[in-house]
């Protein structure tokens, strides 16, 4: 995992992708910073009104004029493949792309989100020819049965924590599925996708099936989402945002929308968990990871009593030995946070939560980095309530509140007062109590023993109460980038 110098990676002009091309967008640039240093790392040329139209209007048109929908679907499975293929094969360009324009380190990229995102591509591209509709049983005079078909244009709005994985989610889904698909990525994190765009242009997929609008969500999301021609719109992003996206599709439609949202996820520990130490890495690695920008971040330890302080103890050895840096630095452990606001925002919830009488046992406040990025230390706040802002909010960053339990049903309860559901850990040595806690947590994924994913795509994810409808991933993913149409066939 080599170190490479940022200066080199210049992303091309013409950040738009309408009509299977390149587009220089004709709206207002914003400049874009690198995270890891705040320096400038590009103007990004985003699209006017008229450019979101064309966009759509391009898919519109690719949608019926191309047989991508009408096809025998392995010939759609075989252009995703190939498109998988190309995107390994361009390891030595988008993971340095994808780490300078984000916060992903570079080691963390070619190890993970590049390959993840091929086979996310690969995993969808399967269910082409395997998904259908169904047949009724009816009386012998009738034929009842559903067939599936896909949407049309599908608008994709994603966030800037892992641009190229999220796209891969948004994307291979709805065109594995006969869809059309306009992306609009963060405007934080504009570049690699369009990358990702050209090589599927190059393995075959028709032009105007995958286009890229940039822009904010002011600008360009809200547009798109309300476009007449956009038949379905599928956003990863906050809360606040999906439900503003949720009120424009009712009010242009009503679409239908899937959203993956914020959380607010808890980690139970056990005291019957078989390695301890273990376990500590593990609770210690999901709220550090990409410095806790992570939709799942498990970010609310619950530990049992007898067993905290050793717990905690070995947390924070883990926290104090992660090393901030640059993400183009192979040895960088620790991410920088996307910007300078998002970092002044943690620190503000966090000396808030201090001032209410929580403690920080190691962190609360800016690591400085060897850059001028912003960075901020990995911090653990012990003696917090259900009360505290730390507690109650998405933070985004390396902030974990601990509480602790005496039994298991107060561990479910602490588990469970939140208003968020995205996901939770348990980590336990009693296959009962895993069990129960499954049935009893209100979140969308429960991890045992284990936190976050690796290759699940095979599994759907997803949020129940504030953190959203629907699934992204599994095979979840891909129907609901269908409709179902209804016949019944009188003899
Ligand atoms: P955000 O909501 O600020 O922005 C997300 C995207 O929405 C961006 O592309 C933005 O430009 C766009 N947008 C903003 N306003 C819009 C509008 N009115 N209409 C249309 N588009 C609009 O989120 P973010 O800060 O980029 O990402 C962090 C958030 O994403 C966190 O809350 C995190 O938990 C969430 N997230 C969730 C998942 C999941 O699977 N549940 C995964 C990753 C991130």
């Amino acid at each position: 995992m080599a170190s490479f110098t940022p200066d080199q990676i210049i992303p091309t002009h013409g950040s738009n992708i309408i009509g299977g091309c390149r587009v220089v967008g004709q709206g207002p640039a914003l400049t874009v910073l690198r995270p890891s240093d705040a320096k400038p790392f590009a103007d990004l040329d985003t699209a006017s009104a008229d450019q979101v139209d064309r966009a759509v209007e391009d898919a519109a048109r690719a949608f019926k004029q191309s047989d991508w929908a009408r096809v025998e679907p392995r010939q759609r499975m075989k252009v995703l493949r190939r498109w998988a293929d190309l995107i390994e094969a361009d390891m030595d360009v988008l993971a340095p792309l994808e780490a300078v324009g984000s916060t992903r380190t570079i080691a963390e990229a070619r190890a993970w989100d590049v390959w993840y995102t091929a086979e996310t591509i690969r995993f969808f591209a399967e269910f082409a020819d395997k998904v259908g509709g169904d047949v009724a049983a009816t009386s012998h005079d009738k034929l009842g049965l559903t067939i599936t078909e896909p949407y049309g244009v599908i608008a994709a709005i994603a966030p800037w924590n892992l641009p190229l994985v999220m796209a891969g989610w948004k994307v291979a889904p709805a065109l594995a599925a006969g869809n059309a698909v306009v992306l609009k990525p963060s405007e934080m994190t504009p570049f690699s996708v369009v990358r990702l765009a050209e090589l599927a242009i190059e393995a075959g997929l028709p032009p105007g099936l995958f286009n890229i609008v940039q822009g904010d969500g002011r600008q360009v999301g809200d547009p798109l989402c309300r476009h007449p021609l956009v038949s379905k719109v599928t956003f990863t992003g906050s809360t606040r945002t999906g439900i503003a996206i949720m009120q424009a599709c009712a009010e242009t439609g009503p679409k239908p929308v899937t959203l993956e949202l914020g959380g607010k996820s808890p980690q139970l520990v056990f005291a019957d968990a078989s390695d301890l130490d273990k376990t500590a890495g593990i609770v210690a690695r999901a709220i550090t990871l990409n410095a806790g920008q992570v939709c799942v971040a498990g970010s609310r330890l619950l530990v049992q009593e007898q067993v905290a302080d050793r717990v905690i103890s070995a947390i924070r050895d883990r926290f104090q030995a992660l090393r901030p840096g640059p993400t183009w630095e192979a040895g960088t452990s620790l991410s920088p946070i996307i910007s300078h606001p998002q970092a002044d925002r943690i620190d503000g919830i966090v000396s808030r939560t201090k001032a209410a009488g929580a403690e920080v046992l190691t962190g609360g406040g800016r690591a400085s980095g060897p850059q001028d990025g912003a960075f901020y230390q990995p911090t653990l706040l012990v003696g917090v309530t259900r009360e505290h802002e730390a507690v109650r909010e998405e933070i985004f960053g390396p902030v974990l509140t601990v509480q602790t339990f005496r039994e298991e049903e107060e561990a479910f309860a602490l588990a469970n007062d939140s208003g968020f559901g995205l996901a939770a850990g348990v980590h336990t040595g009693d296959v009962s109590r895993a069990l129960r806690a499954l049935r009893a947590l209100e979140a969308g994924t429960v991890w045992v023993n284990r936190y976050g994913r690796s290759n699940d795509f095979i599994l759907p994810t997803g949020g129940f109460k504030k953190s959203g409808i629907g699934k992204d991933l599994g095979r979840e993913a891909y129907e609901a980038n269908l409709k179902s149409k209804t016949m019944l066939i009188e003899f």
